[in-house]
C-alpha cells in the first residue's frame, strides 16, 4: 500500500515523507487502482505565482513611478469578513500593491458607499476596488458591484466582467473560479471534451466556473439545490468543482476513478480546523487529483485577486 501511495506521489509532495526515489516504486499499472490521489497544492501554486507577481510589480512601479492600487471596502465588523479583508492587504503589501482601506461602521448607508466607489472609480492612483461580501442587510451588495467601474472590479463580479467571460472574450475573472482553473492547468489535462460537474451555481463561484471550463472546451454540467440525483451526474465526471456549501455533500464512493476533485467548500469545525464540501479521504482513494482544505483553492482566490489589480495596472497605464 505504502509503495502504491508513493507510486502516483510527486517526490515533494509525499504525504508520508517516503525516502524511497521513484525507480524503487512499483512499476505495475495493476496497482493504479489501489492509489492516493495526487494531491493538488494551491499553497505551492499560490506561493510560486506570488513570488512571480513580485518581481512584475517592482518592474512595473519603477517603469510607471507608481505602485499598482487596490481599494477594500468593508462595512461592519463581522469577523470572518475582518480576516479576510486583512489577509487582502497583507497579501498587497508582500508584494508591493498600494492598499487603500475604507472600513466603514455597520450603518453606513447606500448613498454614502456609492459616493466612495464613484471617487475611488475617478482615482487614478486606485486600480482595482473591491467591496467585501457580505454587506449588511440595508445595503444592496449588487448596485455597490455594478457602481465599480469594470475595468477596476477585480473581482470580476460587474455584470461586464461576466458578460465578457460569458462572450469567450474574458477581461477580469472570478478570482476564485479563476484560481480553479490554474489548478486544473496543474495537472497537465487537456479539458476540450471532458465531463466537468459544477456543483452549485452562485454568481460569485458555480456559474462563473461553468463559463470558464465552457470557455476551455469542456461539457459542462451545472447542478444545484434543485438537482435530482446529485450522484448520477458526480458519478460520470471527469472534473467535479465542489462549491454548494455543504460540508461533505460530495461522498467518495460517487468520485470516477481518476477524476479530478476540487474543493471549493470551506467549513469551520468545532475544534477550529477547516473542511471542504467532498469527503476527502474516501474521494482521494479513487481520485487522481484532489485539493486538500485548507491549502487548496482558498490561497488561489487571493492570488488571482492580487493577479487582477497587476492586470487592471498594467491596462490602465497602456503597458
Ligand atoms: P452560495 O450559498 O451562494 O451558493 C451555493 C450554491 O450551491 C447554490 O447555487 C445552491 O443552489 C447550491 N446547492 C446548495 N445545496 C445543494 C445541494 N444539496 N446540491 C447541489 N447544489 C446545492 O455559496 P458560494 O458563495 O457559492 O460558496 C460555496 C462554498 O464555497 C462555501 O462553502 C464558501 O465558503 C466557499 N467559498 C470558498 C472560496 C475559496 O476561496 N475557497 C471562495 C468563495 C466561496
Amino acid at each position: 500500500r505504502h509503495a502504491s501511495i508513493l507510486f502516483l506521489c510527486h517526490p515533494d509532495q509525499c504525504r508520508f515523507s517516503c525516502s524511497l526515489s521513484l525507480s524503487e516504486s512499483i512499476n505495475t499499472a495493476t496497482m493504479r487502482d489501489m492509489t492516493t490521489a495526487r494531491i493538488l497544492d494551491g499553497k505551492a501554486l499560490a506561493s510560486r505565482m506570488r513570488e512571480s507577481l513580485t518581481a512584475e510589480v517592482a518592474e512595473l512601479t519603477e517603469k510607471h513611478g507608481r505602485a499598482p492600487g487596490l481599494a477594500v471596502i468593508l462595512v461592519g465588523s463581522d469577523p470572518a469578513s475582518q480576516v479576510y479583508v486583512r489577509n487582502k492587504k497583507s497579501g498587497c503589501e508582500k508584494m508591493g500593491i498600494a492598499s487603500f482601506s475604507d472600513d466603514l461602521p455597520a450603518d453606513t448607508t447606500q448613498q454614502h458607499l456609492l459616493g466612495l466607489i464613484s471617487e475611488l472609480n475617478a482615482d487614478p492612483k486606485v486600480d482595482g476596488i473591491l467591496v467585501q461580501l457580505p454587506v449588511p442587510e440595508h445595503i444592496n451588495p449588487d448596485s455597490l458591484i455594478e457602481a465599480i467601474d469594470p475595468g477596476k472590479d477585480v473581482d470580476g463580479f460587474h455584470p461586464y466582467n461576466v458578460g465578457r467571460l460569458a462572450a469567450r472574450k474574458p477581461a477580469l475573472r472570478s478570482c476564485t473560479p479563476f484560481g480553479c482553473m490554474k489548478l486544473l492547468q496543474e495537472t497537465g489535462m487537456d479539458l476540450h471534451g471532458k465531463e466537468c460537474v459544477v456543483v452549485g451555481a452562485s454568481n460569485i463561484v458555480g456559474r462563473p466556473m461553468a463559463l470558464e471550463l465552457l470557455l476551455a472546451g469542456a461539457t459542462v454540467t451545472v447542478a444545484h439545490k434543485f438537482t435530482q440525483d446529485l450522484r448520477s451526474h458526480v458519478e460520470r465526471a471527469d472534473v467535479v468543482v465542489a462549491a454548494a456549501g455543504k460540508q461533505g455533500l460530495i461522498k467518495g464512493e460517487w468520485i470516477k476513478p481518476g477524476a479530478t476533485v476540487i474543493d471549493v467548500g470551506i467549513h469551520r469545525l468545532a475544534d477550529n480546523s477547516l473542511t471542504g464540501d467532498v469527503e476527502f479521504e474516501a474521494a482521494a482513494e479513487r481520485a487522481a487529483w484532489i485539493t486538500p482544505v485548507p491549502g487548496g483553492v482558498g490561497p488561489m482566490t487571493i492570488t488571482m485577486l492580487l493577479a487582477n489589480t497587476v492586470e487592471a495596472f498594467k491596462a490602465h497605464l497602456g503597458d
